[in-house]
């Protein structure tokens, strides 16, 4: 008998990478101690195949599809590229996460880094920064 497939019913997603089935399950043994509660979907191949996402915070909702080491490495890539725009004080946080989803046209609500996949990661990572070098200039030319 099959059974009846439900959209919200995370649980019978695949992993990614593998196609092996994914738990649900703490991050007890996978992220430091002082996360270890945090829920999240790993694959049930796990260490073997090292893919993992997180829940958004009390729910069993994942943020996103599962990623392996390489793309948790990118995306904290994209992360730094990205953050330094505002973080270096050259524009508020707000317009830089609105210059973010007008340049790599990020579909509406994809406003998180940690979920996308690997080519929005690389863009994130190529026009942040295009775009920081482009204002350091305009700055050194403007003093
Ligand atoms: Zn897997």
């Amino acid at each position: 008998m099959r059974k009846k497939k439900k959209s919200n019913d995370y649980s019978s997603m695949r992993c990614p990478y593998c196609g092996s089935t994914v738990v649900y399950r703490s991050a007890k043994g996978i992220y430091s101690k002082r996360y270890e509660k945090a829920m999240l979907y790993v694959c049930s191949k796990y260490p073997e195949c090292d893919a993992y996402v997180k829940c958004h915070p009390g729910t069993r909702i994942p943020m996103g599809q599962l990623a392996d080491k390489k793309l948790r490495t990118l995306r904290q890539q994209a992360h730094k590229s990205f953050n330094r725009l505002f973080e270096s004080g050259l524009m508020s946080r707000k317009c830089a996460y609105e210059w973010l989803s007008e340049t790599i046209m990020l579909p509406q609500g994809w406003t998180h880094i940690g979920e996308l996949g690997e080519y929005y990661c690389n863009e994130v990572i190529r026009e942040s920064e295009n775009y920081y070098q482009r204002i350091m200039k305009e700055h050194r030319i403007g003093a």
